[in-house]
């Protein structure tokens, strides 16, 4: 029966089928037309599947270009984000060669200022600089993210920027007390001229006898003015016998200076004095051959050679004299 009906859709019984009466406006003979009803229910969901997959499909259509517009946005975003860590990394590189760098020039500083104790471990002997260096190439090594090996290569930076920043106030510090030691230590000719006669051993040109000359010989003229070489405090200015008129100025740190021979003397005991301030006049008085000052520089209480306090600079005196 099933398969009589499948092979003739003529023998169909009036129940299977539905029959559509075509009339012609002009009259002319009606006709029919049967459909199986299997084939117009088949024909019907045809058409709804067909219907709904056509919108499914447009509508995926739409959402899968949308999709690749967000797609190609956030891949070119992604990329300019890949650019910028690149852009960071070689800033935050930079940065950490300019302290490498910053790192040598202070422990040079340090050597010369600081008068640092040479470090003795093994593990030192590099440079501050490639010190830093070597320890910053080992942050973040393990981290999987770029950011975050970033952000623990500027933590490092920045505590070694504060350590650095100590340093160099520890530095400044030490270096205004050379300066005001170095203010006080005498380094100028006291006098402008030349030496006569040198410190050491001589035939004093007096008395004929072999005698330690404590300080130095600068001839001048009667008159010409004497400047303290240091600063300090006028300790003695009065008669110095065989001195003449003479200055004596403490400067701390150990040091005094003599000025004998005077003619003048245009300061009293007690007084401060700057360095190059004029405190009396060049003359011949107490046992002299000529108008000259005779200059001496004590350390402590030992006369010591006066040649190197002449025209001596700070550098110097860290290095060779403190
Ligand atoms: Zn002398």
């Amino acid at each position: 029966m099933a398969n009589a009906k499948q092979d003739d859709d003529f023998t169909l019984t009036k129940k299977d089928y539905f029959a559509f009466m075509v009339v012609p406006p002009s009259g002319r003979t009606t006709y029919q037309i049967r459909v199986s009803k299997r084939k117009l229910v088949t024909g019907v969901f045809l058409l709804i599947f067909a219907t709904l997959f056509g919108v499914a499909g447009v509508s995926y259509g739409a959402k899968s270009t949308l999709d690749k517009d967000a797609y190609s946005t956030l891949k070119s975003k992604a990329a300019e984000q890949d650019k910028q860590i690149e852009r960071f990394e070689e800033r935050v590189d930079a940065i950490h060669n300019t302290l490498k760098d910053l790192l040598n020039r202070e422990e040079d500083m340090s050597k010369i200022i600081g008068r640092q104790k040479r470090r003795t471990t093994n593990y030192s002997r590099k440079s501050k600089g490639n010190l830093f260096s070597q320890n910053f190439s080992t942050i973040g090594k393990g981290e999987p993210e770029v950011t975050d090996r970033l952000g623990q290569q500027l933590d490092f930076i920045q505590v070694q920027i504060i350590q650095t920043d100590s340093t160099l106030r520890s530095l400044d510090r030490q270096l205004a007390q050379y300066k005001d030691r170095f203010q006080k230590t005498p380094s100028i000719w006291p006098v402008y001229g030349t030496i006569r006669s040198r410190f050491g051993w001589r035939i004093h040109p007096k008395s004929g006898n072999r005698l330690f000359h404590k300080g130095i010989d600068i001839p001048a003229w009667i008159g010409a003015p004497v400047k303290a070489t240091g600063d300090g405090v006028i300790e003695f200015a009065g008669w110095g016998g065989g001195y003449g008129w003479l200055i004596i100025i403490n400067h701390e740190y150990g040091y005094r200076s003599l000025y004998a021979h005077l003619s003048e003397i245009m300061v009293n005991p007690g007084r401060t004095v700057t360095k190059g301030q004029i405190i009396g006049k060049v003359g011949e008085t107490g046992i002299t051959t000529g108008p000259h000052v005779h200059y001496e520089i004590r350390r402590w209480t030992r006369a010591v050679h006066p040649n190197e306090y002449l025209n001596l600079d700070l550098f110097t005196a860290l290095t060779k004299l403190w």
